[in-house]
């Protein structure tokens, strides 16, 4: 008999909430290792820097491609800093974000990296 098939779902995909909810803050040196682009920066302090878009009442990533809780990508994915890589699916500030953008929470946290996102 066959072994069933392993289906990867990854929530990340349809949501991007995370990406439009918080401040991604992260000391600006991570920018220059990561080769982040200038435009996509915000300097918020000597140390500091955002990325552009998520510094407002309203945060969105200037990188977030899409709709947030339909289809979403993002477009410097392979730079992205600390704060984008530590938030996973299902954890706390997941269930933060997405109760800001009205999705459901997760019902377990996946072992997930966000790819929205
Ligand atoms: S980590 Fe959570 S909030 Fe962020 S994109 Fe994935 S499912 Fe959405
Ligand atoms: S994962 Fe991409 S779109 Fe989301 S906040 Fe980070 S850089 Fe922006």
């Amino acid at each position: 008999m066959n072994a069933p098939a392993t289906v990867t779902v990854n929530p990340c995909l349809d949501c991007g909430a995370c990406c439009a909810s918080f401040r991604v803050s992260f000391y600006w040196a991570e920018a220059v290792s990561l080769g982040l682009p200038d435009a996509a920066l915000e300097q918020t302090s000597p140390w500091h820097t955002c990325l552009r878009g998520t510094n407002q009442a309203a945060p969105r990533c200037l990188a977030l491609q899409g709709e947030v809780g339909q289809s979403v990508s993002c477009c410097l994915y392979a730079q992205r800093p600390s704060p984008c890589r530590e938030v996973k699916a299902g954890d706390a500030q997941c269930r933060k974000a997405r109760q800001r953008h009205g999705l459901p929470a997760l019902a377990v946290a996946a072992e997930l990296r966000c790819e929205s996102g």
